[in-house]
């Protein structure tokens, strides 16, 4: 992942790095030369420009042109912003209440079937006693596609394939971990191939009906902008908690994992990478940016 973008901003910051002496006129054209890597890799172009800009000024209020090896420092900078853009810290999710409960929202297709199965192995994992929650009724395949990750990770799953009713369905699933001792609840709801005023209004009432500590928006990382016109839409409707990115092994450009935080301002919390149980991970922005700088 994040090749594209890692070959560029290398390519980029290269033009410093030898250099034991730079100009403020060298520095402007890295700078140019990175916003342009971001743009490239999806990210909006809003906030390559706010991250280059601050890391002109950052580079030349550190002196940089005198510094004995200018082109580390700038990479240093590029490090600190990048990881600044993506929220800084890492940040967990909220598991509150007896049971707590988790809402996985997203489009269609997104992952989110899957991402909670890969949660609830996480946190079983971890020593909890989880539920699952098929709260799909739309995707006749999506019940069934729970039941065999369940199998799969030795969790049990909640359905009720006659009803037609997400909220009861939810409702149900949070009495049925109460009397069974579950303390997590996984509830996966239903999604559109668009955003859709049905299925909002659905996400909307489970929301209200079961009050989840934590609710998740799941989002396809190859989308590219996409993906964070959708987390916009998603969070004016369910103010989210937190962003899960999916299909990390892909080629995503990385636009998504960049962008999301500064323009919906809720944190990432994992990153999808694959389509085996394991392939989840926490979120680290250091760690990504680390990453995407090769
Ligand atoms: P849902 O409609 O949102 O529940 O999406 P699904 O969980 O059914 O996922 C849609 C497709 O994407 C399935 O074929 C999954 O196996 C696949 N998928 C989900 N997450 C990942 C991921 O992180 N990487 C890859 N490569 N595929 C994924």
């Amino acid at each position: 992942m994040f090749e594209s973008l890692q070959d560029k901003l290398n390519k980029a910051i290269r033009t410093l790095k030898g250099k034991d002496r730079i100009s403020d006129i060298n520095v402007a054209a890295t700078t140019k030369e990175v916003r342009r890597a971001l743009v490239d890799a999806d990210v909006n172009f809003k906030v390559a420009k706010e991250i280059t800009d601050k890391i002109r000024e950052k580079a030349l209020d550190q002196k940089i042109l005198i510094a004995v090896e200018p082109g580390q420092m700038f990479v240093k900078i590029v490090h600190e912003e990048l990881t600044a853009l993506m929220g800084g810290q890492a940040e967990a999710i909220n598991i509150k209440g007896d049971p707590a409960v988790i809402l996985i929202a997203g489009l269609q297709g997104s992952g989110k079937t899957t991402f909670s199965g890969k949660l609830a192995y996480m946190l079983k994992r971890q020593g909890r006693q989880v539920l699952l929650a098929a709260c799909d009724i739309y995707r006749p395949a999506a019940i069934d596609q729970l039941k065999v990750l369940g199998e799969q990770i030795g969790v049990e799953v909640y359905s009720e394939p006659d009803s037609k009713n997400a909220v009861s369905i939810a409702q149900n699933a949070v009495a049925h971990a109460k009397k069974s001792g579950k303390k997590i609840v996984i509830v996966d709801t239903a999604g559109r191939l668009a955003v859709d005023e049905v299925m909002m209004q659905e996400v909307e009432n489970i929301k209200s009906s079961i009050k989840p500590s934590e609710i998740l928006f799941v989002v396809d990382s190859m989308t590219g902008q996409d993906a964070v016109n959708t987390a916009k839409t998603f969070n004016e409707r369910l103010n989210f908690d937190g962003v899960v990115l999916t299909k990390l092994d892909g080629d995503a450009r990385g636009g998504a994992a960049l962008s999301i935080r500064q323009i919906v301002d809720k944190p990432i919390k994992y990153i999808s990478t694959g389509e085996k149980m394991e392939a989840l991970d926490s979120f680290y922005p250091d760690r990504m940016a680390s990453r995407i700088l090769g």
